[in-house]
């Protein structure tokens, strides 16, 4: 699993993850310098199987996807990922007008794409334009829900059993990120940079206090579980006794 395999560069993530998968040598290159260059840790593969995989194992924020890979091309690792309800989005490059054609008919949740040949400034200017899109809305759906909590992404209402609850910009972010991804675990730097939109060494506190804040507001409805020494992730379904229930699953989840 993820224990022994790290992102080559993931001090220097300053703006998230980006997962490239690309089998032109040249081309993955000047993505990565030019990823780099711009905050983004960079992880890259070369066909279709790695980036499957890469992406269970890294949760990078974005992934960059040629269409043309060996073995399963970008458009089924892409579907591959939504049948897992996996949606990191994924910005496209194609080789071939085609190929667009195939991306938009198959509403695969591409939130992008460029064609080769293409400026390294303008792919990069597309990925933050996807970034920032993904944090208002990354599912298509206009609420995310777990047991009685529904978070409302057009209204920007929390409510538990249909009573609203008060909660603050961040905390919305917050609870919508978590919960836009269900099951997946997130470090505390990875929410940082996600949500708050900046990185820092200090930051995992800042973090703490306001998951803290969201759970006093939930109380029981709360889907936010501690893996400890990781992170935090949403449930889907909270369990029936929260208080019990919290001490397992952290120890079940630890590493
Ligand atoms: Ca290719």
């Amino acid at each position: 699993m993820v224990a022994t395999r790290r992102p080559t560069d993931e001090s220097s993530a300053q703006r998230g993850l980006v997962l490239v998968v690309e089998d032109e040598p040249a081309i993955a290159d000047l993505l990565r310098l030019n990823l780099r260059a711009a905050g983004y840790g960079v992880e890259v593969v070369r066909d279709g199987a790695a980036a499957l995989r890469a992406t269970r194992e890294l949760r990078p924020s974005a992934l960059i996807l040629d269409i043309g890979l060996p073995g399963i091309d970008g458009i089924e690792v892409c579907r591959r990922l939504r049948a897992e309800n996996d949606w990191t989005p994924v910005l496209f490059v194609t080789a071939r007008d085609d190929e667009i054609d195939r991306i938009l008919g198959l509403e695969l949740g591409a939130d992008d794409y460029v064609t080769k040949p293409f400026s390294p400034r303008e792919l990069v200017a597309r990925l933050g334009g996807v970034l920032r899109r993904v944090r208002r809305d990354s599912t298509g759906a206009e609420q995310l829900r777990s047991g009685r909590l529904v978070v409302d992404l057009t209204s920007h209402v929390v409510t538990v059993d249909g009573v609203e609850i008060a909660f603050t910009a961040t905390e919305f972010d917050l609870i919508a990120h978590l919960l836009r991804r269900p099951g997946v675990v997130f470090t505390r730097e990875q929410l940082l940079s996600e949500v708050w939109g900046y990185a820092s060494t200090a930051g995992g506190r800042t973090v703490d206090v306001h998951v803290a804040q969201v759970r006093a507001k939930l109380g029981d409805a709360s889907p936010i579980r501690t893996v400890r020494s990781v992170g935090y992730s949403a449930e889907r379904a909270p369990r029936e006794s929260p208080g019990n229930a919290g001490k397992a699953r952290t120890l079940e989840s630890d590493r």
